[in-house]
């Protein structure tokens, strides 16, 4: 059983070719940034050339990260980030090509309908020099051809810290209707914040939880290729938090522990901009929270929400996929995954017996990294 189901979809190339050039029409940048730590500006564009909507960021040389969120009724993908002299610094070509068996973002996948980008994702990305950044999106639709005229939504976030080995993450939590009346679910949840807390600890990391009572439907609904087209999901929050939804089961199944809206996702209201947890899933068969569960719970929210901040499995359950970082090891069988990396805390599944799980909290230096350069992590 997978703890994170989110699963490498389907990549079609796209083979149209790629003519740069001008654009028909610039950006319409809606509000002004905000300040602090993390501002936020929104704005919108129309797509043109093969379906590109170019959305540019705007960095003072200060800046540690950015995360451009862009959204549409189609659906959108992330081409290649452009410095301020117009160099790439990333293009989905180098990781989705055929050869590639490493994973970078999920903002390069034909997904959904919207598609998230954090950059820099790793230490080694590092340096975002002052002047006009790019990152180039592509409109596409359910046939994978390129789309224009379409009307991309963008939100560009950028962060300055000066401490990139600790930081705080806020985390709005959702109850689904009903549970949060239950005392067997509030004290297991109570546990399993506390685990997420130690476990999250090693990588200087703290969670601020705000508490939200909802009339979700406890069977929380997924869809794999666009969630929910027309529906925003972060329940009200703010920019600054992340989403999770505490649900009775994921599309009906007690096989899904949890599953996160992206990798990494976003600080703002998109169809996808949410963490799922199933409590079901984690009680185990009888349903019944043992202190062991308490502690898979924590570890399941720990790992779903380090998928959101832009962590993949250090190995997927094919052993043949990895994350692009250096310090976790690219195993390559069943027995020496679980074995190598077993402890980690985003192995894609947990390691249970019926009476007991491994701990499975384990983080590397990278993987703390790329945590750290989440935009929402300040
Ligand atoms: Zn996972």
């Amino acid at each position: 059983m997978h703890r994170a189901l989110f699963a490498l979809p389907v990549l079609i190339a796209l083979t149209a070719c790629t003519s740069g050039g001008d654009k028909d029409g610039g950006p319409n940048v809606e509000t002004a940034m905000t300040e602090g730590p993390l501002t936020t500006q929104r704005g919108s564009i129309v797509t043109a050339q093969n379906g590109r909507a170019l959305v540019p960021i705007e960095l003072t040389g200060d800046e540690v990260s950015f995360m451009v969120t862009a959204k549409s009724d189609t659906y959108l993908s992330l081409e290649a980030i452009l410095d301020e002299n117009g160099e790439q610094v990333v293009n989905w070509k180098d990781w989705l090509s055929s050869k590639s068996t490493q994973s970078l973002t999920s903002a390069f996948y034909i997904y959904g309908y919207d598609s998230i980008v954090n950059w820099p994702v790793r230490d080694v990305d590092r340096a975002l020099n002052a002047g006009t950044w790019t990152a180039q999106f592509t409109a596409t639709d359910e046939n994978y051809r390129y789309v224009n005229d379409v009307l991309v939504d963008f939100v560009v976030q950028t962060k300055t810290d000066d401490n990139l080995d600790e930081g705080v993450v806020k985390v709005r939590l959702v109850w689904a209707e009903g549970l949060d009346n239950r005392n067997d679910l509030q004290q297991a949840v109570e546990g399993a914040l506390s685990r997420w807390s130690e476990v999250w600890a090693a990588a200087g990391l703290t969670i601020e939880v705000t508490e939200v009572s909802s009339d979700l439907d406890p069977e929380l609904t997924v869809d794999s290729v666009a969630p929910f087209p027309n529906d925003e999901v972060d329940y009200g929050g703010a920019d600054d938090d992340v989403t999770v939804v505490i649900g009775e089961t994921i599309n009906g199944t007690r096989g899904l522990f949890g599953q996160s809206g992206g990798i990494p996702g976003t600080l703002v209201s998109t169809a996808n901009a949410a963490v799922y947890i199933s409590w079901l899933t984690n009680a185990g068969r009888d349903g019944e929270f043992q202190e062991y569960e308490v502690l898979l719970l924590g570890e399941t929210m720990a790992h779903e929400v380090g998928h959101y901040l832009g962590l993949f499995h250090p190995v997927e359950a094919s052993y043949d996929y990895y994350d692009a970082l250096e310090d976790t090891v690219e195993c390559t069988s069943w027995s020496k995954c679980e074995s190598e990396l077993g402890e980690n805390l985003m192995f894609p599944y947990p390691l249970c017996s019926l009476t007991d799980c491994e701990p499975q909290g384990g983080l590397t230096g990278d993987q703390s990294a790329v945590m750290n350069l989440y935009t929402g992590a300040l």
